[in-house]
């Protein structure tokens, strides 16, 4: 789908600040846990206590996951950095690798630390209301899976990628549910949209073999070829990992990791590997495998991450847009009659605020109902034809958004009726003239921030 650039009722984009100069210079807070240390650049006290609190517990998740009680080897704790900018991010990489993750914006290091540039580049008035952005604390504790580990396995340097990064998925997952922080893997958008990548890899027929998985022939991203593509190569790692957990009562996978631990450190890649291979079964399971990949059962699909679940209601969602890409996720409920999406909406931090109740998307588009704050609704259909919008409805509420939140009600059927109810009025009821038979979706403008309580979507007829 061509992405929605022009989203928006003429409301200005770009609306969460960057850090101010002062911020980027200040010297780095260090904060020392139990099991690392954070090193905060361009944050205040608070911010960095919240980021080391998710950081300092991961640790000993990943040695139990290991199966190791030891102390960890090395005497010096792994260092967390966590970067205001991009900027920053880029330009400490570049001391220390020459600049080989400017482009991943988080990367682990065999010198035992971890960074990790703050996803996305929100304000301060956000950071003071809500803390670090879903994302941020994902790769956080991603990373810092990874420097736990290097730090845990002597042989670390031999471990394959198809397992090294399924791990730190299921931990960095495992972490942010303990704080309430996300749902179950297949309802947690950002989860669910890597499982739902293998899941269409499987029913195209190009799903990795586990002979291909297990003899690292996805280990190198080649952007040309489907189902090896970076993001369909994570997912795959992603799912296959999820798939060896659930296999045999999760045996394969206590075997795999506790061959992690135990492989010495003059151990090399074909080494790792043969280890690692005695103990999945040998045959019969690329069939197993496929079958699992095609009955996954993401509910959403999004096409850049932004929506997570909310820090203090787990029914609710928190939608972060970068600063150059609108947020757009998908149910991936089928609407082929209609349906009816129910929701309260909070615009978050920033000078405007816009949330996109997205519906009807098919080859040809989708429709947009725009609720904009001081403003009121605006409905447009996008075309994927010449990537145009073209203004279908409008309707006027300048309190829409005083309150701390707004309620929405709004339905449609597939022929292309709407209705559309805010905090109890009818705001809009009309044929808008086109189809509205496809997904629906929740989205916000680039460079800002919504908060949607639990939203439900009632494909029609159900
Ligand atoms: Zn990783």
């Amino acid at each position: 789908m061509t992405r929605a650039r022009a989203f928006g009722a003429g409301v200005a984009l770009g609306a969460l600040a960057s850090a101010t100069p002062a911020q980027q210079t200040a010297a780095p807070l260090r904060l020392a846990g139990e099991h690392v240390a954070l090193v905060a650049h361009g944050f205040d006290a608070a911010v960095a206590a919240g980021a080391l609190e998710v950081v300092d517990a991961v640790p000993p998740l990943i040695a139990a996951e290991l199966g190791v009680t030891a102390a960890p080897r090395s005497a010096p704790k792994p260092e967390i950095h966590l970067y205001r900018t991009a900027e920053a991010f880029v330009a400490a990489d570049r001391a220390r690798t020459g600049g080989r993750f400017a482009r991943n914006l988080a990367c682990a290091l065999w010198d035992g630390t971890a960074h990790v540039a703050l996803q996305p580049e929100v304000g301060d008035a956000y950071l003071a209301q809500l803390g670090l952005p879903a994302a941020t604390l994902r790769l956080l504790a991603h990373e810092t899976a990874h420097v736990a580990r290097f730090a845990l396995c002597p042989g670390h340097r031999a471990h394959p990628r198809w397992l090294l990064d399924g791990l730190a998925f299921t931990i960095s997952h495992r972490r942010l549910r303990a704080l309430g922080r996300s749902a179950a893997m297949p309802d947690e958008p950002v989860f669910a949209t890597g499982l739902a990548t293998a899941r269409r890899l499987a029913t195209e027929d190009r799903l990795a073999t586990v002979a291909e998985l297990l003899g690292r022939a996805t280990t190198d991203a080649d952007d040309a070829t489907p189902g090896r593509r970076f993001h369909e190569l994570y997912a795959q790692h992603l799912a296959f990992a999820c798939f060896l957990q659930q296999l045999d009562a999760g045996r394969p996978w206590t075997a795999l990791c506790a061959t992690l631990a135990r492989l010495p450190a003059d151990a090399t890649p074909a080494d790792a590997d043969a280890a690692l291979a005695a103990c999945v079964p040998a045959a019969g399971l690329d069939a197993a495998w496929s079958t699992f990949a095609a009955a996954l059962a993401p509910s959403w699909v999004e096409d850049h991450r932004s929506l997570a679940t909310a820090a203090d209601d787990p029914a609710s969602l928190v939608q972060t847009a970068f600063a150059d890409t609108d947020a757009i996720a998908w149910w991936t409920a089928p609407c082929p009659r209609g349906g009816a999406l129910r929701t309260a909406v909070a615009f978050l931090p920033g000078a405007t605020g816009q949330a996109d109740l997205l519906l009807g998307r098919d080859d040809t588009g989708f429709v947009q109902v725009a609720l904009v704050r001081g403003i009121g609704a605006t409905v447009r259909r996008h075309h994927t034809d010449g990537d145009r919008w073209e203004l279908l409805a409008e309707h006027p509420r300048p309190a829409l958004g005083r309150a701390a939140s707004a309620e929405i009600e709004l339905r449609w059927s597939a022929a292309g009726h709407v209705t559309l109810t805010l905090d109890g009025d009818v705001a809009l009821d009309r044929d808008l003239g086109c189809e509205l038979a496809g997904a629906a979706g929740l989205g916000c403008p680039a460079g800002t921030a919504v908060r949607w309580q639990s939203p439900a979507l009632r494909p029609a007829g159900r």
